[in-house]
């Protein structure tokens, strides 16, 4: 039984806390417990755990973890049960408000108050959040209408509320482009979706399924430019950018609408994981981990969203359970020995995680390429692994795995791990 423990349930101290009860905290929960870990606990700062599954009423969800296409609310169902069959503690509606190096928390709810929490080990998985409008420095007027992808997905699907009847998407993520189809069954006329980039941002999939199906035009390497409307939005003026992706001003048209929507990138939530100064890498923006998804304070694991932006609920499970185990493992007196195999982005590729290996281990690497590259591609570690595969894109996530066997000898290397265009391969 799953226990959504009140104050008077709390222990002073656990095992393992994991702050965020999406599918990243949810699978990491598992796995400490999998693993041997008898005190854990779930804090999640929303009502019920399952982060922003709860939201995503489409499918399209689950097909590498539980081997069928579900639901976003499905997914966590399922995930939530496999916390429930593991008696593990949940404590909905509390925010973590603060983490120390010492490994203590600060949480806040209605039921608790604020109070305070020591643990052995500690998972972050909050998740990620939508960059806002000032963010991407749209100029214009600041009337109503203009909202993240993510927020209209929260007011159509969990508050049954329409945001507006013609709306412009701006940016190809893959929520803006699942916000277009959302809208569009609703009954909104979403006028297009326009993209800075020369080649969307979500995933081939998304563009075919909720825009392509739909006749919704997607504008590439176009922008917004200006916003129109004092009290609500009554158009947004857009154009296309040239090859430095500035706008070119005098090509620039309006578009007519009462809502835009952006859709222009998540980035990991990294609020604790700045208080307790752990390493940040630039280009995810999420910590740098280890193999075992340990951050460079020791101790603290993250997963999920708030280490790198995934494409897949099922590969934040997956990285998850990771985190989980080996904190679970800590929890328990068993460290594990330290990487000895560094992995670095080379050509064509944008970041790799986790940033080191074990070489005695197998693991799972994930990274995103740069540039897509739309024919036959190597991807290739080091001088130890070379895959072939038909196109990739910066949208979708690659992972590969890699076993003792191919890291036998490596111990002390550097892997550099690259995308190339077959051509430029040589055999
Ligand atoms: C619109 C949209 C469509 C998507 N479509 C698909 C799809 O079709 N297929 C697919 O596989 N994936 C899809 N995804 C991706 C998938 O939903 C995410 O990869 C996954 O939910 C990330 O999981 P997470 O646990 O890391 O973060 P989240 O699901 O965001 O969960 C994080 C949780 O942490 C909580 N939290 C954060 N900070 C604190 C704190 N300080 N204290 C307490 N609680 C905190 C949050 O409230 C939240 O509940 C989609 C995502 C979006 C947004």
């Amino acid at each position: 039984m799953v226990t959504v423990t009140g104050p008077q349930h709390l222990a002073d101290h656990y095992d393992v806390i994991i702050v965020g009860g999406g599918p990243a905290g949810l699978a990491a929960a598992v796995g400490a417990r999998d693993q041997g870990a008898q005190r854990i606990l779930i804090i999640d700062r929303d009502p019920a755990p399952g982060g922003i599954l709860l939201q995503c009423i489409h499918s399209g969800f689950g097909l590498h973890a539980f081997g069928e296409d579900v639901t976003g609310p499905e997914y966590a169902h399922r995930a939530l049960e496999q916390v429930i069959e593991r008696d593990v503690d949940v404590l909905s509606g509390a925010d973590v408000v603060d983490a120390t190096s010492d490994l203590r928390i600060k949480l806040m709810s209605p039921s608790t108050g604020v109070t305070a929490l020591d643990t052995s080990t500690l998972v972050l998985t909050p998740g990620a959040r939508e960059r806002t409008r000032g963010a991407i420095h749209i100029p214009g007027e600041r009337p109503s209408g203009v909202m993240t992808a993510g927020l209209a997905q929260q007011l159509v699907n969990l508050r049954g509320l329409l945001p507006g009847r013609r709306a412009v998407i701006l940016g190809s993520g893959d929520i803006g482009l699942i916000m277009a189809r959302r809208l569009t069954l609703e009954g909104v006329e979403v006028a297009g979706v326009f993209e800075l980039l020369p080649y969307p941002s979500g995933l081939g999939r998304n563009v075919v399924q909720c825009l392509e199906d739909f006749d919704i035009p997607l504008h590439l390497s176009t922008t917004v430019v200006d916003v129109h409307g004092r009290e609500r939005l009554e158009g947004v003026s857009v154009a296309p950018v040239d090859g430095a992706l500035r706008p070119v001003a005098e090509r620039a048209w309006q578009v007519p609408c009462d809502t835009l929507l952006l859709s222009v990138g998540l980035i990991p939530d990294t609020e604790l994981a700045r208080r307790l100064r752990v390493h940040l890498d630039p280009v995810t923006g999420g910590p740098t981990v280890s193999s075992s998804m340990e951050t460079s304070l020791p101790g603290v694991f993250a997963a999920g969203n708030g280490l790198h932006v995934n494409d897949l609920a099922d590969w934040v499970s997956r990285e998850a359970r990771v985190a989980g185990a080996a904190a679970g493992d800590l929890a328990q007196g068993h460290r594990r020995p330290p990487d000895d195999v560094e992995l670095t982005a080379g050509r064509n590729v944008a970041y790799v995680v986790p940033g080191t290996l074990a070489s005695n281990r197998t693991q799972t690497v994930s990274f995103r390429v740069e540039q897509p590259i739309h024919g036959d591609t190597i991807l290739r570690v080091g001088d130890i692994h070379r895959r072939k595969v038909r196109a990739v894109v910066p949208a979708e996530m690659i992972t590969i795995k890699l076993g003792p066997r191919l890291l036998e000898g490596c111990a002390g290397d550097t892997l550099r791990i690259e995308a190339l265009p077959a051509g430029e391969v040589s055999p």
